[in-house]
């Protein structure tokens, strides 16, 4: 077994006071009362940063007291206010983004330019937002009988929470309460305990961008905060992002309790590549969309399936392209790729590389043996392993870090049975210059989020995003028009006004005339 740096996890020396992450209720900084709380570290040194509050019950019923109480007069407000509170903050978030971008290197480990990527497509979302006026337009049909009009409108749902995973802690939330929020509804966002800070450098912006006291919330916490928001009676919905056993658990405690509920899982996405493909083409790909972000995307290639005699050029081309990744901390400018989140998770995704071994796959490069393992932090370098078969563990697990697999298999019949056969279905793609097989390859992969030629294919912000099979529990994607019609419910309303004079006695069942 290769070992990778083992050094104990540094708390801060006693003389530093750490800076400490607290709750965000009603407008203002609220310090956890609980006793409860865990610790923030800086991926790129090792060493604890902050600590993070972790709200009690009684914290997360404030929270929820302090949105109820918002949400008569926000749904009140004016759809002409609400935009216009809109587009002050996407002009927060552009301005500061530089900012969000720093606390998300420092606590989330990413380099600069991932951070300021992520900053920028969560952006999108909120710029969607801004076009609620036209987003909450209902239908209108004059005339369905004699002298009666139906129109749909569609109306906010109340309190609505926002629970986020570590490795988006500023474009998630955005996937979420802008949308919310534009279409009336107030939020209450419980951010991952590993990166916690952006959520409340974004609440302070909501705030100077005029968003009133109650209707944008943030609880910091554990399961204690997830379990009463999955519970609390005032909770109308829950928008979930994280891993997969978390999600189902999400969607049925929340249904079970009367609660709208979208969740969002992990994922196994696999990258087709087929024969005629150009193999440079499909190597930089497979490398950007493997191990950016160390591979801590939902949507990142974590499998590369080669098809034909593809599989020794791509290999070999993927290969070649990895001793140039330049892994290091956010704080050198020339770094690529950023430590892991935690010790614990750069850990486990290391202890895939024995398994695959174990199970009989060849691992090519070995990220345990990258000079980067050796720094101080949680580092990894990139790792590749060929010759993966399904019943591999490093293959039926989701290991979200910097691990490119490789699959060989004999047809494109093949290729598409391993993405269909997979329990996870959030985003595939496929690599060729066949137009025919690009599209019976969209109209037959079970999977949310098809790539041609595209290895990373989230959504823009004008559709949604959302995965299949045990990526996603719930009916409705996450942001985009899916997420206007998550956040609202419809009301049909039948109206007539007709001629006091001519009205009369009708048992029968009402039928247009
Ligand atoms: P996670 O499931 O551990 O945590 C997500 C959230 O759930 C956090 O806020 C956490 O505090 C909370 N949580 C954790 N354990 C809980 C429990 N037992 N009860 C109640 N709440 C709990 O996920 P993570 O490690 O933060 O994020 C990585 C995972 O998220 C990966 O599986 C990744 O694929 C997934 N993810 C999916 C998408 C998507 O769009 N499908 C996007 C980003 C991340």
């Amino acid at each position: 077994m290769t070992e990778i740096a083992d050094r104990p996890i540094q708390t801060a020396a006693a003389d530093v006071e750490l800076g400490r992450v607290s709750h965000w209720i009603n407008g203002r900084i609220v310090e956890g009362a609980s006793g409860r709380h865990g610790p923030v570290y800086d991926p790129a040194t090792g060493r604890q940063s902050k600590t993070v509050d972790f709200a009690s019950v009684d914290e997360v019923d404030a929270a929820v007291a302090a949105a109820a109480a918002a949400f008569p007069a926000w749904r009140a407000t004016s759809i002409s206010k609400r935009t216009d509170i809109m587009f002050k903050i996407r002009n927060q978030v552009d301005v500061r983004r530089k900012e969000i971008a720093a606390l998300l290197t420092a606590e989330h480990g990413k380099v600069p330019s991932d951070a300021l990527g992520e900053v920028a497509r969560g952006l999108e979302n909120l710029e969607f937002a801004t076009g609620i006026p036209h987003l909450l337009k209902g239908g209108y049909s004059e005339q369905v009988s004699g002298g009666v009009d139906v129109y749909q409108i569609r109306q906010p749902l109340g309190v609505t929470v926002g629970i986020t995973p570590f490795n988006f802690p500023a474009m998630v939330p955005r996937w979420m309460f802008g949308n919310a929020i534009a279409c009336g509804n107030t939020f209450i966002l419980k951010p991952s305990e590993k990166d916690p800070s952006a959520s409340l450098f974004i609440a302070e912006l909501l705030h100077e961008a005029g968003v009133p006291d109650g209707v944008f919330n943030v609880v910091q916490g554990d399961k204690v905060a997830v379990d009463r928001l999955l519970t609390h009676p005032d909770v109308k919905a829950i928008s979930f992002v994280g891993s997969t056993p978390i999600a189902k658990y999400i969607y049925e405690t929340g249904t079970k309790n009367g609660k709208r509920v979208q969740a969002l899982g992990g994922a196994k996405n696999h990258m087709i590549v087929l024969p005629d493909a150009d193999i440079d083409m499909a190597a930089d790909a497979a490398v950007s969309a493997a191990y950016g972000s160390s591979g801590e995307r939902c949507m990142a290639v974590s499998v590369v399936v080669a098809v034909g005699d593809v599989g020794d050029p791509l290999v070999n081309a993927i290969k070649q392209r990895l001793p140039k990744i330049n892994v290091g901390p956010g704080s050198d400018p020339a770094a690529e790729m950023g430590p892991l989140v935690t010790r614990e998770h750069r850990d486990k995704v290391a202890s895939y590389l024995d398994k695959a071994v174990t199970d009989g796959a060849t691992v090519v490069t070995d990220g345990r043996e990258a000079p980067a393992a050796k720094l101080d932090g949680f580092f990894l370098g990139v790792s590749l392993i060929d010759n993966v078969q399904p019943n591999h563990e490093s293959y039926r697990n989701e290991i979200f870090g910097p691990v490119l697999e490789v699959m060989r298999v004999k047809t494109y019949e093949d290729a598409v049975r391993l993405v269909n056969d997979n329990p996870y279905g959030n985003g595939t793609a496929i690599f060729t210059r066949d137009g025919g097989a690009a599209r019976q390859f969209q109209f037959e992969a079970q999977a949310g989020m098809v790539g041609i030629n595209v290895p990373i294919p989230v959504p823009v912000a004008y559709y949604s995003f959302g995965g299949w099979k045990d990526s996603l529990f719930g009916d409705l994607h996450m942001y985009g028009p899916e997420g206007v019609q998550f956040y609202t419910r419809g009301k049909v309303v039948t109206a007539r006004w007709p001629d006091p004079g001519t009205s009369k006695v009708d048992l029968g069942f009402p039928r247009t005339r």
